[in-house]
């Protein structure tokens, strides 16, 4: 029996398995990741490619069957099985990465795997449809988010195949995707917290102008402590070459990339979030500098929907120029 709790949908469709297997390009040469294996379908076919297959399931059952499906077969030595929870578990290097995974650990192996320390050539993972689609979404389409935008900085993503429900048993709820996800040699120079906390503020509202999020009341007392924060330690550093403060990072939210909750983003225009513009208090020279940069770079009626990541890029680095910070 499986485990829906462990999202245990097996890939029944050999013909699906061997185009999987045949996109992925491995080389005889390749150590595949594999991350749950479940029964091995596509094990095997992984085993037949390449040199050695590194496989993380978390079901012990399933590890025992796995075990069992290749013992006394020439693979069996070529053929490591971690059990555990990949989540948890310190990945060890490898060319190529396949994955069929349950979809609600989707955004977080995804960055585990962007995060990964030790390059890799690609990973071809299956998701949810919808996932899919976010994460291969270009500036304008209706998916793209902040998911979208924060992928792609750090490598190249490309839909590979559909996969309609019925190729698994049991067959799952929705319909799945395989995708291609190409870690960028070398990495983008940015700083991951600040390019974060950035798209985080760009992202409160996609559909809105970018000149109406900064002028909110909450973004900008956020962006005003951070540059204050970091006013004070460059004149404690020029004074005497002490730190007169400890800076503190800003907190926006939880620490993820913050993939899962995009779906909870909202899209329309129609409910106004705005707190008024300043007080006239001492924020309003401060707004002042923050719309300066929106103007000078052109953005102040565009819409993080319509952003490309240059564009986004080119944005946080005028911030950075005038001292605002996101972290
Ligand atoms: N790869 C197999 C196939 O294509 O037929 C099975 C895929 S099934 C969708 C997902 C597999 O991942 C199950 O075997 C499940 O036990 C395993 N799994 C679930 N959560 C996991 C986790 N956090 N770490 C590692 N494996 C996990």
């Amino acid at each position: 029996s499986f485990h829906k709790s462990k999202g245990q949908h097996i890939l029944k469709n050999p013909l699906l398995v061997d185009s999987i297997v045949q996109k992925a390009g491995i080389k005889s040469t390749d150590v595949i990741l594999e991350i749950g294996p479940g029964t091995g379908n596509l094990t095997k076919k992984l085993l037949e490619a390449g040199k050695e297959v590194i496989a993380v399931e978390l079901d012990s059952r399933m590890v025992l069957e796995l075990q069992r499906r290749f013992q006394g077969t020439p693979f069996s030595n070529r053929l490591k099985v971690i059990q555990g929870d990949v989540l948890k578990t310190e990945l060890p290097r490898f060319d190529i990465c396949v994955a069929n995974i349950p979809y609600q650990i989707s955004s977080p192996l995804t960055f585990k795997l962007l995060f990964h320390p030790t390059s890799f050539r690609c990973a071809v993972i299956m998701y949810q449809r919808e996932f899919a689609m976010r994460l291969v979404a270009q500036p304008g389409d209706n998916l793209y988010c902040r998911l979208s935008v924060n992928t792609q900085l750090y490598a190249r993503v490309s839909h590979l195949l559909k996969v309609g429900k019925n190729n698994f048993r049991p067959p799952p709820k929705v319909d799945s995707s395989v995708v291609r996800i190409e870690p960028r040699r070398p990495g983008p120079q940015v700083n991951k917290k600040e390019w974060d906390g950035f798209l985080r503020v760009c992202f409160i509202r996609k559909n809105k102008t970018l000149g109406s999020i900064f002028k909110q009341k909450s973004v900008l007392s956020m962006l005003e402590k951070n540059f204050k924060t970091l006013q004070a330690v460059l004149a404690s550093l020029q004074n005497n070459g002490e730190p007169a403060l400890n800076t503190t990072s800003m907190d926006l939210g939880d620490q993820s990339m913050g993939m899962e909750d995009d779906d909870n983003e909202m899209d329309d225009d129609d409910m106004e979030m705005d707190e008024g513009e300043g007080d006239g208090g001492e924020t309003s020279e401060f707004k002042e500098k923050v719309m300066n940069v929106l103007k000078e770079g052109g953005f102040e009626e565009k819409r993080s929907s319509k952003l490309s990541q240059q564009e986004f890029l080119y944005l946080l680095s005028l911030f950075n120029k005038s001292g605002i910070h996101f972290t």
